[in-house]
């Protein structure tokens, strides 16, 4: 994923980005990214607390300023509305958003379907099937006239889950996405997100649990603001570049067709 000899415009691109700079409080936090995601691949974006993943994904959604080129399915972000990317990117956040709390869990899936509407249209039978098919993908339909400050940790992360696949967008980008769910539903999260990349869907996550992302396609390194390594996640360059960013405090091994990382304790 990482041939620098792709054209800008190349049109099985999902996200591209050139020399992206972002400063946060005046500090570089990413320093000059040159990355390119294929459309129709799960792409895992893994690295030490701080190394700059969410500020990656939020300079990608187009949520903070950056300098730099960054292109969504082939056009310069900056020069797409709002809406259309809205309707073309769908965002997770880190454990987000408090401000919505007090909404039922249909309702703040519900704000997933803004960038379909017109401000005077209302919502459609559309929109009301996308969302009811959001929530009973990741099992919350159960919930949906809960406020969403009365659900779990991992309740209410798999109704922001769900109202970010209400947006039915063609690139998901999701940061932490697995945070407070229990295994079974973290198991329930690999099957959707191998639904998604069938459906030719892009995914794109930043995710702690290593074995995880070890079933994604693709994996990209991150550390102190740069991209150290971009690979296959069958490549053991890549799972010596994993161990060396986490300081060799961890092993990568293989169990079976797939890796696991475990703690190396001296
Ligand atoms: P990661 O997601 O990899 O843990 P982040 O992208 O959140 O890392 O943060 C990258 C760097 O930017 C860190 O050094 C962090 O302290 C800093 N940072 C993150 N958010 C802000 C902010 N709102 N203001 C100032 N610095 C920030
Ligand atoms: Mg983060």
């Amino acid at each position: 994923m990482t041939e620098t000899n792709t054209v800008l415009n190349d049109d099985s691109l999902a996200l591209e980005t050139q020399c992206l700079e972002v400063k946060r409080s005046q500090r570089s936090v990413l320093k000059g990214l040159k990355l390119k995601i294929l459309k129709g691949r799960w792409c895992a974006i893994v690295g030490p607390n701080g190394a700059g993943k969410s500020t990656l994904l939020q300079a990608l959604a187009g949520i903070l300023p950056y300098e730099g080129d960054v292109s969504l399915l082939g056009q310069p972000l900056q020069h797409q509305s709002k809406q259309l990317r809205a309707r073309r990117l769908a965002w997770l956040a880190q454990s987000s958003v408090q401000s919505v709390d007090d909404l039922t869990a249909y309702d703040v899936v519900m704000l997933g379907r803004i960038p379909h509407q017109s401000w005077f249209g209302g919502q459609s039978l559309a929109d009301h099937a996308a969302a009811e098919r959001a929530l009973k993908l990741t099992r919350a339909w159960q919930w949906r006239d809960r406020p969403l400050n009365t659900l779990s940790g991992g309740e209410k992360q798999r109704v922001l889950l769900a109202r970010m696949l209400a947006v039915e967008a063609e690139i998901f980008l999701m940061d932490e996405p697995l945070a407070n769910l229990d295994p079974p539903h973290q198991v329930d999260w690999l099957v959707l997100v191998r639904q998604l990349i069938a459906r030719g869907k892009t995914v794109v996550s930043v995710l702690h649990d290593l074995t995880f992302a070890l079933y994604a396609d693709d994996l990209i390194v991150m550390s102190d603001g740069k991209i150290q390594y971009v690979g296959k996640r069958d490549e053991p360059a890549l799972h010596r570049e994993i161990e060396n960013v986490f300081e060799r405090r961890i092993a990568i091994q293989a169990l079976g067709t797939h890796w696991v990382a475990l703690p190396t304790l001296t």
